[in-house]
């Protein structure tokens, strides 16, 4: 690196004049871990690059979507291709057809789906959803698990068991999340105590799977269960939302993932994103005919896009499905994935640094702390200082984690045993001093 003008300081400089924060979307400014974002000017495979020319080994891959590492040549073909075609139309295409199929193939749990540009959108229709085909209000979800930023949604455990919650943005009238309840995950008590109480008024509940949005964290088989049981004991709908997870832990998501260890188990209601996108704003959310029959034009719960089911985006993550669903993808990509955690523990056990980490397929997370946490209170005892530490030593030995030590963190099929291995090895130059 030169020691002229920091380009990306620049960008950030001007960037915040007119973009809030100098972003446009709050975690990529850097707040938790300070210093400069890296305003990144392209990315090819594993790799990305900033505004300096500082190569940099991505495991963000945009937060998820970018499974096949960056510009895999069959998804940039299928887009120049689609893109030549028009960009959008606002009307019906054999090409979205097409994808709803794909994703019906590959997680049988739902009938139909409905595609929309983002993951908040389908996890907020989910929810109208779940309501309009119970007719009932509450809905429940837990500590440390995101599902998009709909009002509904952004909401904090209130005090005491079984609570309902308050607000976590300015501009969220308590109102809103009145019929939000919010429960510690993983806490089979809690929902035991919360169907018994108001069973009859739940609508659905809703949970990320492996919860990607406080770092990386299992649902216990048994708590998943419980749900699972729970729901159907009471008619109430089951969303899993695997925004995150989907096409990401296994080819069938997450669901496929705890069917193996709950014979029979399918949720109502699920929430795709990213990698049915890969890389274009594309998601999705889907269910049993008699549930889906509910969402307009058919039944009476409203929900629209002007670019939903968008032309390219749709050819994108076509062709990235395509690319996933070759045998053995998951076995090498789940391979590749244990390695760089299993690196990174034998590193941090060498230097006696308190480490703990865990994956599924793609996705990963690790933590400075000596057993995996199963709550989001335990991830957040981590010391943030001594994160910190570790996230600007590895940026600046060229490797990309997530700026916060509540976020999952991605493999692609692009890293290489080589790119892991120099990952471990940087990990290990900052354990020396942790
Ligand atoms: N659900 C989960 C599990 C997510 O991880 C995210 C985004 N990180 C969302 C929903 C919201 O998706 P989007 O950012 O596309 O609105």
């Amino acid at each position: 690196m030169t020691t002229h003008t920091d380009l990306n300081q620049t960008l950030f400089e001007r960037a915040k004049h007119v973009i809030p924060g100098g972003v446009n979307s709050p975690v990529r400014a850097f707040r938790a871990v300070g210093g400069t974002p890296r305003f990144i000017s392209r990315a090819q495979g594993a790799y990305i690059w900033d505004a300096n020319g500082q190569k940099y080994i991505d495991y963000i891959g945009s937060w998820g979507p970018m499974i096949l590492g960056h510009g895999h040549p069959a998804v940039v073909e299928a887009v120049q291709k689609a893109v030549l075609e028009g960009f959008s139309y606002g009307a019906p295409t054999e090409r979205e057809v097409e994808l709803a199929e794909e994703i019906l193939k590959i997680m049988p749990s739902m009938d139909m789906v409905r595609l929309v540009s983002s993951g908040t959108e389908a996890g907020m229709s989910a929810i109208r959803l779940a309501r309009g085909a119970t007719g009932r209000k509450t809905i429940l979800k837990f500590e440390g698990c995101y599902h998009g930023h709909a009002d509904a949604l952004l909401v904090k455990a209130g005090s005491g068991l079984a609570t309902f919650g308050n607000p976590t943005s300015a501009g969220v009238p308590p109102e809103v999340v009145q019929h939000t309840m919010v429960l510690e995950y993983n806490n089979v008590e809690q929902i035991e105590a919360a169907f018994a109480e108001h069973g009859q008024e739940i609508a659905c509940i809703i949970i990320e799977p492996i919860a990607g949005n406080m770092n990386f964290v299992r649902a216990s088989v048994p708590f998943m269960k419980r749900c699972r049981e729970l729901c159907t004991a009471n008619g109430a709908l089951l969303i899993l939302d695997e925004v995150m997870t989907g096409f990401r832990v296994a080819l069938g998501g997450a669901q496929s993932v705890y069917a193996k260890a709950i014979p029979g188990f399918e949720p109502d209601i699920t929430v795709m994103g990213k990698v049915i996108g890969g890389g274009m704003p594309l998601a999705a959310f889907g269910a049993k005919r008699a549930v889906m029959e509910h969402l307009a034009p058919l039944g009476g719960v409203y929900q629209a896009g002007t670019l939903s089911g968008n032309p390219i985006a749709t050819a994108c993550g076509l062709a990235t499905l395509k690319e996933i669903s070759k045998p053995g993808f998951y076995d090498e990509l789940g391979r590749k994935t244990q390695s760089l955690i299993s690196g990174l523990k034998s590193a941090a056990a060498a230097e006696g640094v308190a480490f703990s980490g865990d994956s599924q397929g793609g996705m990963m997370g690790f933590f400075l702390l000596d057993t995996l946490p199963s709550t989001y209170k335990e991830v957040m005892t981590t010391d943030g200082a001594k994160f910190n530490q570790l996230f600007h030593g590895l940026l600046d030995r060229g490797v990309y984690i997530a700026p916060a030590l509540y976020e999952a963190g991605f493999v692609s099929a692009a890293h290489t045993d080589e790119d892991i291995a120099a990952s471990v090895a940087a990990a290990h130059d900052i354990f020396k001093s942790l």
